[in-house]
């Protein structure tokens, strides 16, 4: 029988990567029930491991006896020193160019703005980046499990692609020749951040 987890996300685009990872690993993945009713914990974590524990361990206090299942990942760029990083998801409201993120909004389209315009100028070459992610499953309050995943890529000068979420129509992959909103789900998990990070955290559960 698939091991289950419940994740605390509300993103789809996140929810769906999981799935689509997790099936290949006979690993069931639920959104958390409670997560609508739950006051989201502040993100405050100068990194992304510590925003990815703190969730986990947050949310697993309101779910006695279940695995939940908490990520954060983000986006680095190597000439903005690392940035937008944890900040990924409120790079355009940091900038005082949107109010808030929310994701049923334009959220992506400000943010990409915003990186587009950071990097103006900089060359092809110097436009390095790459995704993190960083999942912790806990339980009743504890941390039990950590597993980190990256890919490296370069950021275009305009956008490519209609699929993925965020920053992947931004987000090239030279030896693909594509972009990470041009890749099927399945290409993209079995490369991404997350789809890596999922491969390392299963093993462990499974332990
Ligand atoms: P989090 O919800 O704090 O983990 O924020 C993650 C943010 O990083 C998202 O809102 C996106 O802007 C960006 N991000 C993370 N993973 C991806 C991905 O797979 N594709 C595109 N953008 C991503």
């Amino acid at each position: 029988m698939a091991l289950r987890l419940y994740a605390a996300t509300s993103s789809q685009g996140k929810l769906r990567d999981f799935r689509t990872a997790a099936q290949a690993h006979s690993l069931a993945i639920d959104p958390l029930p409670v997560l609508a009713i739950i006051p989201a914990p502040e993100e405050n974590g100068a990194t992304f491991t510590a925003n990815a524990t703190l969730k986990a361990v947050y949310y697993s206090r309101f779910a006695p006896g279940i695995l939940v299942l908490a990520d954060d990942s983000g986006l680095e760029v190597d000439a903005l020193n690392g940035a937008p990083g944890v900040r990924s998801a409120r790079f355009a409201a940091d900038s005082s160019l949107i109010d808030s993120p929310d994701a049923n909004d334009n959220t992506d389209v400000w943010n990409n703005m915003i990186l587009l315009q950071r990097l103006a100028g900089v060359p092809p070459a110097q436009r390095t980046a790459r995704y993190r992610c960083v999942l912790v499953a806990a339980r009743d309050g504890v941390a039990l499990h950590t597993a980190e995943g990256a890919v490296e890529g370069l950021i275009l000068d305009a956008p490519r692609g209609n699929g993925g979420f965020g920053y992947d129509p931004l987000f090239y992959l030279p030896a693909l020749d594509r972009t990470m909103a041009e890749l099927d789900l399945e290409t993209k998990l079995s490369l991404s951040h997350r789809g890596r990070a999922i491969a390392t955290l299963l093993p462990m559960l499974h332990a």
